[in-house]
């Protein structure tokens, strides 16, 4: 049988990241090997795709930009177009793997697979997990199932959406849980098996589109605590947010005075957007008064994903009830 031809490109991470020692599993440089060598640990890869390597970034993904996204996007859209390309793998930091995933989910248009992965321990640590990973991510890309489900996350022997799947611990291997969904799948043996699929619009059925977008609407998250008074909510204002999105405590609440200053954002123009720091569930109306200000619920987007939605929302229209349609969709 012919093998599916699978393109992956590098954007550094942990999973190329380089330590002082082999016992060393924090305090290391992300980003420091090439695709080259990353590929090179993995000879078993061949078995089962032809694989071909592009270095796009070498970040520590604490630090990744709009603008990499931009490009990112746009460059799965050009090789995913080609017949030659039947699925692209992504090695990226899994500090903002979620964010990376979740904007491509909604801003590339393809059936075809793609899949991030990355690593907890630096390549150089003995029982470094990045090889199993990577090999594990080319299974699915290579799964006819994965075809349709938007982008994934496969981590650690999970198969997670990219709307669904969150960074939960600092360090352990086990780092990536989908908290209200659950994951897609698992990866037995190397064999990807599929329970669900996302039924949110993605990818293909997407109406947002980054095509010639030189860069994104400015979106502060604002995160709540106890005696917040909200001034942040002026300064995010001040320096030209086109929307907020309001990290609230449980279904979303907001202190009395952080409402006042929100109601007077959005009479100022700036979308707000209620999300949580809670780790799970949905955000309800809850307070009429919310809905009377014209904050929109989040759904079960936290507040990083929140953010995308609105950054891409916003740079179709800044109708409030059109935006508000978005998060019950997206
Ligand atoms: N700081 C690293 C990064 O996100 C962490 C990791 O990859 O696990 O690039």
């Amino acid at each position: 049988m012919t093998k599916k031809r699978i393109y992956i490109l590098a954007t550094g991470g942990t999973i190329a990241g380089r330590a002082a020692s082999e016992t060393a599993t924090t305090g290391y440089q992300a980003g420091a090997i090439g695709i080259e060598e990353l590929l090179q640990a993995v000879p078993e890869l061949k078995e089962f795709a032809e694989v071909q390597g592009e270095q796009l970034a070498a970040l520590d993904s604490k630090d990744m930009t709009a603008d990499v996204w931009l490009h990112l996007a746009n460059r799965c859209e050009e090789l995913l177009a080609n017949d030659e390309i039947d699925g692209i793998v992504i090695t990226h930091g899994t500090d903002t793997m979620e964010e990376t995933g979740y904007f491509l989910h909604l801003a590339v248009h393809s059936d075809k697979p793609i899949v991030l992965t990355g690593a907890m321990r630096p390549a150089t640590a003995v029982s470094a997990d990045g090889p199993m990973n990577l090999l594990q991510a080319v299974r699915v890309a290579v799964s006819d199932e994965s075809r349709g489900k938007g982008v994934l996350i496969v981590m650690n022997g999970t198969i997670e959406s990219a709307r669904e799947a969150v960074k939960t611990h600092t360090t352990s291997l086990d780092t990536f849980q989908s908290p209200d969904m659950g994951a897609l799948g698992t990866v037995q043996d190397g064999e990807p098996i599929f329970y669900r699929q996302p039924l949110r619009r993605h990818t293909k059925a997407s109406a947002f589109s980054v095509q010639g977008i030189a860069s994104l609407p400015r979106v502060a998250i604002l995160y709540a605590h106890a005696d917040d008074d909200g001034f942040l909510v002026d300064a995010a204002v001040q320096g030209g947010v086109k929307g907020i999105v309001y990290a609230g405590m449980g279904n979303g609440s907001i202190p009395v005075r952080v409402e006042k200053e929100l109601a007077e954002a959005v009479r100022k123009g700036v979308i707000v957007v209620r999300s949580t720091r809670s780790a799970a569930g949905r955000v309800t109306k809850a307070e009429t008064s919310y809905e009377e200000h014209g904050f929109i619920g989040s759904d079960t987007l936290n507040p990083q994903k929140a953010r995308i939605l609105l950054q891409l929302a916003l740079l179709q229209t800044t109708d409030k009830e059109e935006i508000r349609k978005f998060y019950s969709i997206y």
